[in-house]
């Protein structure tokens, strides 16, 4: 089968590959892509296997066995470490993670995956994944109804979305404009700067975005941080704010199975506005290009379908 392959950083090669081991097989239907998959192309990862490895983690397709329509979740947690036992999977010390959603067929521990709701197409039901860690940050959040954002990318857009089909007034800050631009078409508030809210999230993944976010926080406020920085990364924190306002800072990390099947859901009732993050679908030999574009202006996620063939492919 056809499988996008990294030998090594910014090496990525569309390659006839043997077929996936594992449980179940699952024809890849479309698999979109995140700053995650950027990352991991650019510098390697440390959920990577060695090179060469598949990747990609966005994964909808069909199981061969039976037929049904299944988002491949890309972890399964261990079940027997202290997190686990304590009902936080997210966090497991050994989990199993499921890569290689850019390729014709991935392979996947039968509980990885979860069917797709009747009507909701292959790459709305990928997006599931990313989802499914919004659908987690916002329960570490708590309730609180004046919420600010720090970044319009599509996890910031995700978890405005959520929120806001809450009823819950959002703020979305992002020096890109056409960010701005969705924020408001989903019914959030986007803004060049945030002002002080009680409950903030930080969706980019840099320390001055952590720094901004704990920074945006109303006394007694709620900070969230959803990004992962560089390892290694430090931020240099004040702390009479963290002592005198009592602000709580909570990290948010992953997901755990029934969020991603809320996930599914609210992707399926319509309470997640997928079609604004929608990029083009793509082949699998034009995603190299792809994930070497600079992110600049809407955000959105390219839809891998490897059943497309491109010229690259056939003059191979
Ligand atoms: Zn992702
Ligand atoms: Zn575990």
């Amino acid at each position: 089968m056809r499988a996008a392959i990294l030998f090594g950083p910014e090496d990525l090669r569309v390659e006839d590959t043997p077929e996936p081991a594992g449980e179940v097989l699952v024809e890849v239907q479309a698999a979109t892509t995140c700053g995650t998959d950027v990352k991991m192309w650019r510098y390697g990862h440390p959920v990577l296997p060695p090179y060469p490895c598949a990747f990609g983690h966005e994964t909808a397709g069909v199981r061969a066995d039976t037929g049904e329509r299944v988002l491949v979740s890309d972890s399964v947690a261990c079940g027997r470490c202290a997190p686990c036992r304590d009902g936080r999977p997210q966090i497991c010390r050994s989990p199993t993670w499921i890569l290689g959603g850019f390729a014709e067929r991935i392979a996947a521990p039968e509980r990885a995956l979860h069917p797709i709701p009747p009507g909701l197409p292959a790459a709305a039901a990928a997006m599931a994944e990313p989802l499914a860690a919004a659908v987690h940050a916002v329960a570490r959040g708590g309730a609180t109804d004046d919420v600010g954002i720090v970044g319009g990318g599509p996890m910031g857009l995700m978890l405005a979305s959520l929120l806001v089909a809450e009823g819950r007034s959002v703020s979305v800050a992002d020096h890109h404009r056409d960010r701005r631009a969705q924020a408001d078409l989903l019914g959030a508030r986007g803004v060049a700067r945030l002002g002080r809210h009680q409950l903030v999230f930080e969706a980019v993944g840099r320390p001055e975005a952590w720094l901004a976010a704990v920074q945006s926080a109303a006394p007694g406020g709620v900070v969230v941080l959803v990004g992962g920085c560089p390892r290694g990364s430090e931020i240099p924190l004040a702390t009479e704010p963290l002592h005198y306002d009592e602000l709580e800072l909570r990290g948010a990390f992953h997901h755990a199975p029934a969020e991603v099947d809320a996930a599914l859901a609210a992707l399926a009732t319509g309470s997640v506005n997928w079609e604004l993050l929608q990029g083009a679908t793509i082949s699998l030999e034009q995603l190299p290009a792809a994930l070497a574009q600079r992110s600049a202006g809407a955000a959105r996620k390219w839809v891998i379908d490897p059943s497309l063939r491109t010229d690259a492919a056939r003059k191979r």
